[in-house]
């Protein structure tokens, strides 16, 4: 299988190179009783980050949950298609479409049976995939791979959601493709060693390291420094 950022070889969705580079944005555990005459409480958890939805859920090849099954499941997050309330069990539950439409390509619909945050859930989708838009352009870019601006899609299909401003906006007016974004120019100085802060995103992580190696290589910075200075940014990102 091949990593949907970045195309290298992965045993899943996302390679572990990039998910080096994932930030959880919400996460939430609950417990709710599952199942036909005899109900057991069951574990559930979902986390969302600006690269992935994962966690455990009831999960199901169509969207009425017949067969649902508890399981784990991951997926990179620009395939969730939707969310939206529809009665499973008998009761109103938060269902998340997710579709790959590239090799191997399926729609799965996950079940979030007793979950209450809808709202922070779909808004916490809507942001992180603002980020995992912008992250994996990035990535892509300095892979070298040709890419062509990934698309924010409407996350939300239902009314049933109060949605923040921002995912309002977009779910009015589809977003236009966001412009590549302009990797900033090395400063020709090197007389800071200013690497305070933490980097956000690639092309800042490889800003720094060229700026690492011109104080090295002009002696500013000893080979145990460099190292070091290296170490700490390899451990930010
Ligand atoms: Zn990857």
């Amino acid at each position: 299988m091949k990593c949907l950022i970045c195309g290298s070889d992965a045993s899943s969705e996302v390679c572990n190179k990039c998910i080096r580079l994932e930030k959880i944005i919400y996460q939430k555990e609950w417990v709710s009783k599952e199942g036909g005459l005899i109900k057991k409480s069951e574990d559930f958890r979902v986390a969302i980050s600006n690269l992935r939805i994962s966690g455990r859920v009831s999960i199901s090849d169509n969207p009425k949950g017949t067969n649902a099954k508890l399981d784990n499941f991951s997926h990179y997050l620009m395939n969730v298609r939707e969310c939206s309330q529809v009665t499973y069990g008998g009761k109103k539950t938060l269902m998340v479409t997710v579709e790959n439409k590239g090799e191997g390509a399926y729609t799965r619909y996950c079940f979030l049976p007793g979950f209450d945050e809808g709202d922070q859930f779909v808004n916490a989708i809507f942001d992180a995939k603002t980020k995992a838009a912008s992250l994996t352009e990035r990535i892509r870019q300095s892979s070298g791979m040709a890419s062509t601006p990934v698309e924010v899609t409407q996350t939300v299909a239902s009314s049933d959601f109060n949605l923040n401003a921002a995912a309002q906006a977009a779910a009015a007016t589809p977003r236009p493709a966001a412009p590549a974004p302009t990797p900033a120019a090395a400063p020709a100085s090197s007389d800071t060693v200013a690497l305070a802060g933490i980097a956000t995103d690639i092309s800042e992580f490889e800003t720094k390291i060229k700026k690492l190696k011109v104080l090295r290589d002009n002696g500013i910075l000893s080979e145990e420094e460099y190292e070091a200075e290296k170490k700490k940014l390899v451990s930010i990102f």
